[in-house]
């Protein structure tokens, strides 16, 4: 049996392009990876078979469109096993559809797991690869850390970071799909005027200062420089994540960000004593449906010991 822990990630920056010939959009996306995760464990088994428990289980599919089953598969294709056998069970803390890369944290942890199960030692490289193969947020969940990502997201460059800075996620019920989200901000940009085609908009690159707050380890000017051009689409999509926002900001967030595509709000924290209380003071907001404390920079996928009890 191998466990593996993965964590969730935040966009510290999300600055979007246009929207590419090929229907994609170029990003300057800087990761970051926080403690809130999953723990995928293969067990030996016949076929790719799924299980899933935690708040969210219900909304997670377990067929062959689970990216962790298809992590699974194509690890064993690369590797020419005809019959792979595994059974993955997802222990999910991560919101399902809520803009951390869930489905994405699964897929990477199921890489390394059936590795490991499998005593395949496929070089690092390789699983980054694969990893890109899945999904554009994929080979962030194994590199973990703070990293700026380029193309789709799926060209990774680890950022320099000091220290530990403080998050609290808010999340919402139900979720939002990234591609709605996505078409969203086109729509909100032929609306003002502005146009949404590559020609349009300027290509985003990471912000300067932004990166010189993640290397200070300055959560103040951090809370400065956040940005996330997705936030009008999806706060457009769900209006209420005005009122999650606001709520944090009134609880002495130092900065308020929608997560990703949303609908999960992330909150930046001075420290961690200010995260608890704001985690607390969104749960009786009635604005989310619940709010975690958490913290990072923190590793990718790694293989644990044991599974958390
Ligand atoms: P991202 O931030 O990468 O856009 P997300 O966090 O908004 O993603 P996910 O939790 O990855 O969203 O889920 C998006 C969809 O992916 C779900 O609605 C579900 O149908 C599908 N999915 C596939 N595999 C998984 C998985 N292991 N866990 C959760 N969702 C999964």
């Amino acid at each position: 049996m191998v466990t593996v822990r993965v964590p969730a990630k935040v966009n510290v920056q999300l600055g979007v392009g246009g929207v590419r010939p090929d229907g994609y959009h170029d990003l300057a996306n800087v990761f970051f990876a926080v403690a809130l995760g999953d723990q995928v464990t293969a067990t030996p088994g016949a076929g790719v078979t799924l299980s899933c428990d935690g708040p969210d289980a219900a909304a997670v599919p377990l067929d062959e469109d689970n990216l962790a089953a298809r992590a699974a598969r194509l690890l064993a294709a690369h590797h020419g096993l005809a019959d792979p056998g595994v059974h993955l069970h997802i222990d999910k803390a991560i919101p399902v559809a809520g803009g951390m890369a869930g489905g994405s944290a699964d897929g990477a942890a199921a890489l390394l797991a059936c590795d490991a199960l499998w005593g395949l030692d496929t070089p690092f490289d390789t699983l980054l690869e694969l990893a890109a193969e899945l999904g554009s947020d994929v080979p962030f969940a194994l590199l973990g850390g703070v990293a700026l990502g380029r193309g789709r997201g799926e060209l990774l460059e680890p950022l320099p970071v000091s220290g530990t800075f403080h998050w609290v996620f808010a999340v919402a019920d139900g979720g939002l799909s990234t591609p709605a989200v996505f078409r969203e901000c086109d729509r909100l940009r032929e609306e003002s005027g502005r146009g949404s085609s590559l020609a349009d908009v300027p290509t985003p690159d990471a912000d300067p200062a932004l990166l010189a707050a993640l290397a200070e380890g300055d959560p103040v000017a951090l809370a400065a420089a956040l940005g996330n051009d997705l936030q009008a689409a999806a706060v457009s999509l769900r209006p209420a994540l005005a009122d999650t926002l606001h709520a944090g900001t009134e609880a002495g967030a130092l900065a308020a960000l929608v997560s990703g595509s949303g609908p999960t709000c992330a909150f930046l924290a001075k420290d961690a004593d200010s995260a608890a209380h704001l985690a607390a003071a969104l749960r009786t907001s009635g604005t989310c449906r619940t709010a975690h404390a958490t913290h990072g920079p923190v590793p990718g996928a790694q293989v644990v010991s044991a599974p958390r009890p």
